[in-house]
């Protein structure tokens, strides 16, 4: 045998495989057997470039990555089809279609809930595959659809040329298994197949298409110049003989049997390996189509009926809840395992308190579950009559089921939170925001380092990191002897950022990096802020009552006592590094314009504002004075229509040095 009478042979014996595996449900050889000698073919034509043609089975593995999708122009268009919703929709459907087909015969095919391709053969090769697009021009993915199995690339006794029009679509088990390994992973999950499907079609790297293991289904002939046929039923059988996997499409004489039809696969849509969203009924005969035309989006030979979302019916057996890493507890329902959308279920969200008490949901409660393009169900309603007795409205906990923290309901929202400085759940997160730039700013404590330092149990509390062992620190991957120094070396010098910043690291809600600064001006020590009534707290400036409430809360804490006593015990500064704030110019609102030639306009600011002053950026009603140094502009004119008094230069620098006097007295 010649080379090229070596690649025919395992060419046809390939196409024979794959044929068996994906149209006829009935492999013949393992996959293993398959791969093996789709290898040797890969062998012969790497050594034979010359020999490689567009339908060979190599290709559908892909070889050159594609820069972007080329657009296509389709020449028969992708129509939409019209959907239907209910009993009398469909009737009235049927009638439309009755006044030009006597007697119709109803073509009955699962809407296959996936992405529609055209693809074009010339001589029985497959040629090109376009995405629907907006059904006048699609996307050229040929290289990614030569991936997909299901679609033979060359066809024997076919016409010269065919467009056949059909559905993409990934298996649910295809589905579960990606996810299942995109979870392993730790990758976000993919919402559903039909989502998996499009992301995989549009790839830019047909090898990542082809791992993804598409398949397709036809469903209409678009253009033909070989055989045509009466009926679509019967173009279907014929696509069917090419080698085409063609989609189920039973054909009934009346409405009444569509009706049953549509009841029946509405209650078994787990017969196909697809998700479907509907069924779609089809005039049967295509002269009769012709008739009845289409209008600009879709046939009037054609209707889908589209299924609700499924639902089942099961117990909820327990309320689990879960706290996440930034410390939001998260009620989840542990149901009795059900049959529903294609997957058991065993779980429900339940999203937050708000919900479950609308909904009045209680342990023990039959519960309507629904899966409506989610992974995770949702529970539609109670089954009230169903009821047993003794149950209670289901409130979540108290306190933290992780470290036994009070619950604290954010001020804004239905989020019930953990306050635990130290609660296991959140100890990441709240580590490297400890560490971050605005907080004690401690260098190469990202939260990649944070995460194996909590995953090694050397860290369990903010705390921690001022007694880290770092000769095991050295140890870690990726790390070593220099990066575990660098560590030390910035921890050490964190310990003196002072109150403001620490009070940042600490995280409590509603102190952010400026109330922080605010009160470590006020209070100067960490010690006299923990002691500050509510009422001292909020005195101070943009300090209101809920803040007031949340340090005090954070402060009374156990946890937060116990990091507390751990940062001291590690020396870690407690005192503020800002000046005490003077009372002087409490209440003042200064303005600056011009040029200063003693101070630059941000020393200016900050000497004002140690004694209290506010010092704003425009000049408005409220500014007590504007001081206008050199080539003062705009500013200067407001003020002096607005008659807010104007200072110089040398009244600001007296005013500094503590000869402050009223209002009147500068004019
Ligand atoms: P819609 O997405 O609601 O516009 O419905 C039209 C789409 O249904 C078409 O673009 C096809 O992608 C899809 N479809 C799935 N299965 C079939 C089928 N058996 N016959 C026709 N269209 C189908």
């Amino acid at each position: 045998m010649d080379i090229q009478e070596q690649i025919n042979a395992l060419r046809e014996q390939l196409n024979l495989w794959s044929h068996q595996y994906y149209d006829q449900d009935a492999p013949t050889v393992s996959d293993y057997e398959y791969d093996m000698t789709l290898r040797e073919l890969e062998r012969l034509e790497a050594e034979h470039p010359e020999l490689v043609t567009p339908d060979s089975p190599t290709q559908r593995v892909g070889g050159q990555a594609l820069d972007a999708f080329q657009q296509v122009q389709h020449e028969v268009p992708l129509q939409s089809l019209q959907d239907v919703f209910a009993p009398e929709e469909l009737s009235a459907f049927a009638q439309r279609v009755q006044e030009v087909s006597a007697k119709p015969q109803w073509i009955f095919e699962p809407k296959v809930d996936g992405l529609s391709v055209a693809l074009e053969y010339v001589d029985g090769v497959f040629v090109r595959g376009a995405t629907r697009g907006d059904g006048q021009v699609g996307e050229d993915v040929t290289e990614n659809l030569r991936t997909v199995r299901s679609i033979p690339l060359k066809i024997k006794n076919a016409p010269h040329r065919l467009i056949v029009r059909g559905e993409c679509y990934m298996a649910r088990t295809v589905f579960q298994k990606l996810n299942a390994q995109r979870e392993e992973n730790g990758k976000p999950l993919m919402a559903n197949p039909r989502n998996a499907a499009a992301g995989s079609l549009r790839q830019l790297d047909p090898k990542i298409a082809a791992k993804r293991r598409l398949d397709c289904i036809i469903f209409n002939i678009q253009l033909t110049d070989g055989p045509t046929f009466p009926t679509d039923s019967a173009s279907l059988d014929y696509l069917g003989s090419l080698g085409f996997p063609v989609i189920d499409h039973p054909v009934y004489p009346d409405l009444a049997s569509v009706s049953k039809a549509i009841a029946e696969l509405g209650d078994d849509r787990e017969r196909y390996p697809f998700d479907i969203d509907g069924a779609v009924i089809k005039l049967d005969t295509l002269e009769q189509r012709e008739l009845l035309g289409a209008t600009a989006k879709f046939p009037r030979w054609a209707a889908a009926w589209k299924y609700p979302p499924e639902q089942k019916e099961t117990v909820l057996e327990d309320i689990v809840v879960q706290v996440g890493r930034t410390g939001v507890l998260t009620p989840k329902a542990v149901v009795r395992p059900v049959h529903l959308a294609g997957t058991t279920v065993t779980n429900a969200t339940l999203h937050n308190q708000d919900f479950i008490t609308e909904k009045d949901i209680r342990i023990g409660d039959t519960v309507i579950l629904q899966k409506a393009g989610e992974i995770i169900p949702q529970v539609v309603s109670v089954v009230k009559e169903k009821r047993p007795d003794g149950t209670k409205p289901y409130l979540l906990p108290r306190t933290c089921p992780v470290c036994g923290a009070p619950i604290a309901r954010d001020e804004d929202g239905a989020a019930l939170r953990c306050t635990g400085a130290e609660c296991p759940a959140q100890l990441v997160r709240n580590i490297t925001h400890f560490a971050s730039r605005d907080a004690m700013d401690i260098e190469g404590l990202g939260p990649a380092v944070v995460q194996q330092l909590v995953e090694e149990g050397l860290i369990a509390s903010p705390g921690d990191l001022y007694n880290l062992d770092f000769d095991r620190v050295a140890q870690l991957e990726g790390l070593g002897e220099k990066s575990a120094r660098n560590l030390k070396k910035a921890l050490e010098k964190s310990k003196s950022q002072g109150l403001s910043r620490l009070l940042t690291a600490f995280g409590i809600r509603q102190v952010g990096a400026k109330a922080a600064q605010t009160l470590s001006r006020k209070f100067q020590t960490l010690d006299r802020l923990m002691e500050a009534t509510e009422e001292e707290l909020t005195e101070t400036e943009d300090i209101g009552n809920i803040t007031a409430r949340s340090l005090i809360q954070w402060f009374a804490a156990g946890q937060s006592r116990h990091l507390i006593e751990t940062l001291r015990t590690a020396g870690i500064s407690f005192e503020s590094t800002e000046q005490p704030v003077g009372e002087a110019l409490a209440g003042k609102t200064f303005v600056l314009t011009g040029t200063l030639t003693q101070y630059s306009r941000s020393e200016a600011k900050k000497l004002l504002e140690a004694q209290g002053a506010n010092v704003a950026g425009s000049v408005s009603k409220k500014t007590s004075y504007v001081i206008a140094g050199e080539a003062a502009g705009s500013k200067l004119t407001k003020a002096q229509e607005l008659g807010v008094p104007v200072l110089t230069e040398a009244d600001l620098t007296e005013i500094l040095e503590g000869n402050f006097r009223e209002e009147s007295s500068w004019r």
